[in-house]
């Protein structure tokens, strides 16, 4: 048994489009987004278009899914206007999971913007706390994501994840996802067998492995500890072919979904040649 392997696939024309075209390039997860990610305000999810995406979940193989948030919003921010504009949309971003009925919902722990590091995770898990009273039904798992440590970004060490955790009261509402081109430009040097123990071993130490619900598959095409964010196809980048040999063949991660989120071809090749690759490296 190894990774879930998925990418991320588009949703344009509708939620329910998105799982033909996983299918299509082999996947068996995939990752959505739920509206538009550039815009704060969406229109309610189409109820033909609900009951299509769960027909579709059904015909399909793809059963594990995970929805991806919008990059506007920031539950770190110190300024009020972007503040409740960011609960509204986060809010509005659970109730999508629970009316899709996904499991997982990948967020960015925002960025404190100049307000400090501390502060910045204190108001993220204070955000968190106000959104789970508002929404006890809602059952989808917040999944935090690493990140690259660009600007003020949270989330860049595996201590910035665990402390947010630490203060959300509904522990069992949280899990992680771990984007592997965001660990390496974070520093964290996954290249060789030795350093992929050590770092997953700090994982487990520090926020603990069974918080860990999903995996982004990317490599870097910048360089190791750059905090720069640039998605590189597998084994050609930065970090190397090794790394996902370690990941696609360790039993604790075992049945997660495992998503690409490397640059795409109208075809579909590249998706598809990505995850050829990552299923060739599974030891028999
Ligand atoms: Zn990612
Ligand atoms: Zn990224």
């Amino acid at each position: 048994m190894t990774l879930d392997f998925g990418t991320h696939s588009s949703a344009s024309g509708g939620v329910d489009k998105a799982l033909e075209r996983a299918v299509g390039v082999g996947a068996t997860s995939c990752q959505i987004f739920a509206k538009n990610e550039r815009q704060w305000r969406a229109k309610p999810l189409d109820p033909l278009v609900v009951e299509r995406f769960h027909q579709e979940r059904e015909r399909t193989a793809i059963r594990q899914m995970v929805v991806h948030d919008s990059y506007l919003i920031n539950l770190a921010s110190p300024k009020e206007e972007i503040h409740e504009k960011s609960m509204v949309a986060f809010a509005d971003e659970l109730e999508r999971c629970d009316t899709l009925r996904i499991q997982n919902f990948v967020t960015h722990p925002g960025a404190h913007t100049g307000s400090g590091i501390e502060e910045g995770i204190r108001k993220f898990a204070e955000s968190l706390n106000r959104i789970h009273e508002q929404l006890p039904h809602v059952t989808a798992v917040t999944c935090l994501e690493t990140t690259a440590g660009q600007g003020t970004t949270l989330g860049r060490t595996f201590e910035e994840i665990a402390a947010i955790i630490d203060q959300v009261e509904a522990k069992e509402r949280m899990g992680v996802c771990l984007d592997t081109c965001h660990i390496f430009a974070a520093g964290y040097d996954v290249r060789t067998p030795d350093g992929y123990l050590t770092v997953m071993n700090q994982f487990d130490k520090v926020i603990g492995i069974d918080k860990l619900r999903v995996l982004h598959l990317n490599d870097s095409k910048m360089p190791f500890a750059s905090n720069k964010d640039r998605h590189e196809q597998i084994g050609v980048g930065e970090i190397g072919i090794e790394a996902f040999r370690c990941i696609v063949n360790d039993i604790r991660l075992a049945g997660l979904p495992a998503i690409l989120e490397t640059e795409k071809d109208p075809q579909g090749e590249y998706d598809r040649k990505n995850l050829a690759l990552l299923r060739g490296l599974v030891a028999v």
